[in-house]
């Protein structure tokens, strides 16, 4: 089996499948731990009551892949193709066959498509809250979103910036309800609702950030010293526009047992329709993709 994806829930499915005693190979992409990878505190894991870094978590899960017997290279899958029964796959150079395939691929940050934030990214526009933070001790910084991440991220930054003002579009915050009530009782952080960021401002770095009230339609201009976004998610899933009906947004359309329309193609995580948006799920995605694609090796039923 090929797995594509290196976060939480191909390195799961690479747990399980070498369990399963199947051989396996997962090409991580570019990065080991996927969204995880920057989260200074993984909040809701099972195992960890204070939490854990996600830096750790996912080398602990290869660990345990590794000992199992799976293996792993880094490359991203750019092509893949099923002939003769089985699927071909290329990364760069490399070309791979497997009797089955688990799309683990997740997802990036979505980036603010306005005309400052390209310009200023790594110069004070950042997708980094916990590489960051310590960046804007003692300054006031915004956060574009209103979801779990906007107010995670949020939380994190409060611990250095001196204020951390959250941007969100809509009408009111979307996260859950742990991080909202800790985001609304902390002093340092204010909330602003049905405020849209416009642009962002800066010469060689980011210095304000230009918000317009959907109330009242009059734009106003910010000062702050960094800009942290999170505002959505957009799947990884180009190479496979040409086999699988994606849905609009680009995510895979699965079965309870992570099957998609294509025998002998699994997908789990985030990257697929209907996920949770949560660590644990993606996890239990990837051991559930590994249980169904033994199955599937096993008697070919699909
Ligand atoms: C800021 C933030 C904070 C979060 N905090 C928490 C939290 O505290 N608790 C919690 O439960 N959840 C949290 N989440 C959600 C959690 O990160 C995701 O649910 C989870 O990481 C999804 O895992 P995944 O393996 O499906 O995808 P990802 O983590 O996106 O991993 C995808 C992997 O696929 C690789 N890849 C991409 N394209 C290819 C390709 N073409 N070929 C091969 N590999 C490829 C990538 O390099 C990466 O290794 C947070 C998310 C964000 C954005």
């Amino acid at each position: 089996m090929v797995i594509a994806g290196g976060g939480v829930a191909g390195l799961t499915a690479a747990l399980s499948v070498a369990r399963l005693g199947r051989k396996c190979l997962a090409l991580t992409g570019d990065t080991l731990g996927g969204l995880l990878l920057s989260i200074e505190k993984v909040e809701g894991y099972p195992g960890f009551i204070d939490g854990i870094p996600g830096y750790d978590l996912c080398p602990m899960i290869q660990e345990q892949a590794v000992a199992a017997g799976a293996q792993f290279a880094t490359g991203n899958v750019e092509r893949i193709e099923k002939q003769h029964g089985h699927w071909h796959l290329a990364s760069g150079k490399s070309k791979l066959m497997a009797r089955a395939v688990i799309v683990a691929t997740g997802a990036t940050l979505r980036e603010l498509d306005v005309p400052g934030a390209a310009r200023l990214f790594g110069k004070g526009v950042s997708q980094c809250a916990s590489c960051d933070a310590p960046l804007v001790r003692n300054r006031t910084v915004a956060v574009v979103g209103g979801g779990d991440s906007a107010l995670q991220e949020a939380l994190t930054l409060s611990g250095f910036a001196e204020r951390v003002i959250v941007l969100q579009r809509d009408e009111k915050l979307t996260a859950q309800a742990s991080y909202r009530d800790r985001v609304l009782n902390s002093a340092k952080i204010e909330v602003r609702c049905n405020a849209v960021v416009e642009d962002v401002l800066g010469g060689d770095r980011v210095t304000g950030v230009r918000v317009r009230e959907t109330s009242g339609n009059a734009s106003a201009d910010l000062e702050v010293a960094a800009v942290f976004v999170y505002i959505g998610l957009r799947p990884a899933t180009a190479f496979l526009h040409d086999h699988v009906n994606l849905d609009p947004s680009g995510r895979v359309p699965v079965d309870a047992q992570m099957r998609t329309e294509l025998p002998g193609l699994f997908a789990a995580g985030i990257v697929r329709i209907g996920a949770a948006g949560r660590a644990a799920a993606a996890a239990g995605d990837g051991a559930t993709a590994a249980v169904a694609a033994d199955n599937y090796l096993t008697d070919g039923a699909w």
